[in-house]
């Protein structure tokens, strides 16, 4: 089997799930890789999907994804740092515990996503790292979650400077909101922005904010991660990519 290969953290859910299928629809072989498996392999016909049980936080872990690439299809083609998770609070409130989760699965869980990616590579293929709008603004209560995703799009930047030469591309997509089980949780916190009722906060957020009058889908987070793999964007690195309907021009 030489067939092209992608490699997708959290792949098993939310935007990572429509990855996942953006990238099988497209005929790459998926290796998904997340701490629970979520049936994610039944899911789809035919031999075009892995799941292997990792921990981003470890290094180790994205080793046995490439591991498991090569024992397969011999070829890690595109790999995709996705999986992190928010959580709005307030500075008094951040602990040590907290600090190290989520910078450990945000920004630490990426740059091992990135180093593993790099040596599998060699001479070209394409990162695509998941950042967020977070990454480029701000907001209240949301000090960590901004913090790691500004990180990512440094490290983006940074990596695409250094491994360019050798014809890897590196880029991040920075969404707004989109209503996944993680976020949809993240915003019952009583330190988020959506006082007890996610849904009209959206619906409102998107009415106040973005020029296209409504938030993206994970879809369309999926259509610009394949975009940014293909041979139509072999000029584009480095970049830190917006997908957010407008909301925050640049
Ligand atoms: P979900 O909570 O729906 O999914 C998160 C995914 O990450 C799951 O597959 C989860 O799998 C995986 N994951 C989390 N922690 C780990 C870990 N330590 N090791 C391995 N896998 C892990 O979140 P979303 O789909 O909403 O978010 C996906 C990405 O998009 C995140 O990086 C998020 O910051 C970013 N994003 C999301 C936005 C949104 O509005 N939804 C907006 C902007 C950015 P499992 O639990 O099985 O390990």
């Amino acid at each position: 089997m030489n067939q092209k290969t992608a490699i997708i953290t959290g792949g098993n859910r939310g935007i990572g799930f429509s990855i996942t299928e953006k990238f099988i629809d497209a005929g790459y072989a998926v290796i998904v890789g997340a701490r629970t498996d979520n049936a994610v392999e039944a899911r789809f016909n035919g031999d075009v999907i892995r799941y292997v049980a990792i921990d981003v936080r470890d290094e180790q872990g994205h080793r046995h994804l490439i591991d498991k690439a090569m024992a397969w299809t011999g070829r890690v083609d595109v790999y995709i740092n996705n999986a992190g998770f928010s959580e709005w609070r307030p500075i008094e409130l951040i602990d040590e515990s907290f600090f190290n989760d989520l910078i450990g699965t945000n920004l630490k869980g990426v740059f091992w996503g990135c180093k593993a990616a790099i040596d599998a590579m060699n001479n070209n293929g394409v990162i695509i790292n998941i950042s967020s709008i977070a990454g480029k603004r701000g907001s209240a209560n949301n000090t960590l979650y901004c913090a790691s995703k500004f990180g990512v799009n440094g490290l983006t930047q940074a990596l695409a400077k250094e491994v360019g030469p050798k014809g890897i591309r590196v880029n991040a997509v920075c969404p707004v909101l989109i209503p996944t089980e993680g976020l949809i949780n993240a915003l019952k916190s009583p330190y988020g922005p959506s006082k007890d009722n996610p849904e009209f906060f959206m619906t409102k957020f998107a009415e106040d904010n973005a020029a296209l009058k409504r938030l993206p889908t994970g879809l369309e987070v999926a259509s610009v991660c394949l975009f940014l793999s293909s041979e139509a964007a072999s000029a584009i690195t480095g970049q830190c990519i917006n997908v957010d309907c407008g909301v925050f021009p640049q």
